[in-house]
């Protein structure tokens, strides 16, 4: 019988991976511009300190985490708890007072598969320890931004703030009061989280439950003297940078860490409005996990979701494999000589392939095809004997001969090193 990849689990296949990649990479340059350094981190960590961060009375701890239990150790569900783990057990915040960090890997929740959503899934997180200054929401904000229009997708930008330990218990409080009186209307999750975390209620999918929250009483209007100026000072960042949002007081995010600013980037191009990624404010978090009082904001973009709407955009066509020349050898001598040719071709960095099996000129030409050459060279009993090889330009259908010695090759190296930069 054979063994298949367990259910939510992807493989990301040759071809996909050029479109990961170019996101990846596009990521990557832009965390640059911004200043922000990678790091890289462990896959398992200790179960406590997803309890501890994300909160034990939420959905991903309650039911989500992939955990060993006789060890205590769990596969990571998001990279903030172990972004703030490292910055403590290493002491990041001695060496720089405010550190720009991201990392871009798989994240792991046992959830029911759906488009676009896979029990393994992969996010590009990014953190910024050290600073509470509302610049710092409004520039990682005009990133994530940045990083969406140069993709070339059409998103919008949703804000929030939660307030801070100082007044949210008093929106809490009214927001308690409030769900009390409707309580028989809920869904049956709401009326569990009224007890656990009512704040829930108001992002709840239930259409039932976005009806009643309709009339709840506002987060905005329950923020205290500091969290509303810090807010105030957010969306002047963004106004100053030409970031466009809107305002959702609906918005909560899932999990508990989170206080003032929050945000999410969401599209309606997957069918119902979803959000592509999102994070916000977590100030108390580095403290909580026994570090110093030091504030910290970060989001995270989840993979899957962006290459499904880049796929939507560009299309699977546009995905193909591009190499700089195929060599075509025909016969025992040419095959050769194209092995070791290759092999001088590679060394001075050109990508470069051939048929080694021995197969026929139409059939080497499909491979050439296939591979996406840029320009093949064919080598016959003829041109072996002249000790010349016909390079044909694949999108001109140009010939020229291209003597078969190191000199050739080199000559051939540069010409294509010219072309790609
Ligand atoms: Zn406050
Ligand atoms: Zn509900």
């Amino acid at each position: 019988m054979k063994v298949k990849a367990l259910n939510g689990f992807k493989d990301i296949l040759p071809g996909e991976t050029d479109l990961w990649r170019k996101v990846e990479d596009l990521a990557r340059d832009i965390f640059a511009r911004f200043n922000f350094s990678e790091i890289r981190l462990p896959i398992l960590e200790k179960t406590e300190l997803f309890a501890r961060s994300i909160g034990e009375t939420t959905d991903i701890v309650e039911k989500e985490m992939y955990t060993f239990v006789d060890k205590k150790i769990t596969m990571r569900p998001e990279a903030t708890a172990s972004v703030i783990r490292a910055y403590i057990e290493h002491g990041l915040y001695v060496k720089k007072p405010v550190q720009r960090l991201f990392t871009i890997g798989p994240m792991f929740r046992h959830e029911r598969p759906q488009q676009g959503r896979t029990r393994q899934f992969h996010q590009m997180s990014v953190e910024v320890l050290g600073s509470d200054n509302a610049r710092v929401d409004a520039e990682l904000m005009a990133m994530g931004s940045m990083l969406l229009s140069e993709l070339g997708l059409d998103i919008s930008l949703e804000m929030n703030s939660l307030g801070c330990p100082e007044c949210r218990p008093g929106f809490r409080t009214n927001l308690l009061a409030f769900l009390e009186e409707r309580k028989e209307e809920l869904c049956d999750d709401c009326k569990r989280r009224r007890s656990t975390n009512p704040l829930r209620v108001l992002d709840c999918k239930n259409p039932s439950c976005r009806q009643i929250v309709q009339d709840a009483p506002s987060i905005q209007e329950h923020l205290c003297q500091e969290c509303t100026s810090h807010f105030k000072a957010v969306r002047e960042g963004l106004d100053q940078l030409g970031i466009g949002y809107s305002l959702n007081k609906f918005m909560v995010r899932g999990l508990d860490y989170y206080c003032r600013t929050t945000f999410e980037f969401v599209t309606t191009d997957l069918g119902s409005q979803s959000a592509v990624g999102g994070g916000g404010r977590y100030d108390g978090l580095v403290e909580e996990l026994g570090g110093p009082k030091v504030p910290g904001i970060g989001f995270a973009m989840g993979m899957e979701r962006l290459i499904l709407l880049m796929l939507q955009k560009e299309g699977k066509e546009d995905l193909h494999a591009e190499i700089d020349l195929f060599v075509a050898g025909l016969g025992d001598d040419a095959s050769r000589l194209a092995f070791s040719m290759i092999h001088t071709l590679r060394k001075q960095g050109v990508d470069a392939a051939m048929d080694l099996d021995g197969r026929g000129l139409k059939s080497q030409m499909k491979q050439a095809d296939k591979a996406g050459a840029r320009y093949v060279l064919i080598i016959g009993g003829d041109e072996l004997a002249k000790g010349f090889g016909v390079l044909r330009n694949m999108a001109t259908q140009e010939q020229r001969e291209l003597p078969l010695n190191d000199e050739g090759m080199r000559v051939f190296a540069e010409s294509i090193s010219t072309v790609v930069s």
